[in-house]
């Protein structure tokens, strides 16, 4: 197995009087999709605004291919290719779905894509390779705003792409999506990070996409880690059957 993408020790973070995240340790390899589930409450969120610089972790060791980044501001985290996607839709919606994609990749490595953006049909050249990645180079010209939901989540993962990411985390990347859309999605997801050697850390409630594209998965109760594993290991675990998966 390679050197870790991330490796996280320890993490903790309270809020108050409430203990969200306690002791968090795990890692996370190149091309590897690995599940954070647990039910709501758990600690989830707050593990990834650890991990993308929104929240400073009250203790703990968040290294990013061996580089220390607890303190560092989203941006910063951004720059050295964390890429997220966003529940709240992060599309211009009067934009086509090329000009967002461009625009994605314009605000990658700032200086020398303004460079590149000289030659506007390199970036255009680009970003249709992006689109064409996601299946959606036909609907190029459309405005974000009339996609269908499912497509449109498709564009934002290109966006995030545009990123070069090594690592990408997704807090519930098909929340609000019909259960097919959510499997398809993720399957891209899977496909895409696996094919770019790209660490995918994800949320998710549906099960079905959970064990169906995870390679492992790390289950959160009332902020600890009480599991960690493949996903036959993680089902047949008693006590992830009892506060999570029911039965
Ligand atoms: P999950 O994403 O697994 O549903 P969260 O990380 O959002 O869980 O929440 C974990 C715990 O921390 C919950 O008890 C939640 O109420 C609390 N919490 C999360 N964010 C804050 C905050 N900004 N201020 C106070 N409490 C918070
Ligand atoms: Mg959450």
């Amino acid at each position: 197995m390679s050197a870790p993408v991330l490796l996280v020790e320890g993490l903790h973070k309270s809020f108050g009087g409430v203990q969200a995240v306690e002791d968090v340790s795990f890692a996370l390899s190149a091309g590897e999709l690995l599940a954070l589930i647990g039910p709501n409450g758990a600690g989830k969120s707050t593990c990834f605004n650890m991990l993308n610089g929104q929240l400073k972790p009250d203790n703990g060791i968040v290294r990013l291919e061996g580089r220390d980044i607890v303190g560092l501001t989203p941006r910063q985290i951004w720059r050295l290719g964390v890429g997220r996607t966003f529940q709240i839709t992060a599309t211009f919606a009067s934009l086509s779905v090329r000009e967002n994609v461009q625009m994605a990749l314009y605000s990658h490595a700032g200086r020398l894509r303004s460079l590149l953006a000289r030659f506007g049909t390199a970036l255009r050249d680009e970003a249709d390779a992006l689109l064409e990645q996601i299946g959606m180079l036909d609907q190029a010209e459309r405005p974000c705003g009339v996609l269908a939901y499912g497509d449109l989540k498709r564009v934002e993962l290109a966006m995030a792409l545009a990123n070069a990411p090594r690592l990408l985390l997704m807090d519930e990347p098909t929340a609000g999506m019909a259960p097919k859309e959510r499997v398809a999605l993720m399957e891209l997801t899977a496909k895409l990070a696996r094919a770019q050697k790209i660490a995918v850390l994800f949320t998710e409630h549906d099960m079905d996409v959970v064990f169906g594209q995870a390679d492992r998965i790390i289950v959160l109760d009332r902020g600890r880690l009480i599991a960690a594993g493949l996903p036959q290991e993680v089902r047949n675990n008693a006590e992830v059957r009892a506060v999570y998966l029911g039965g």
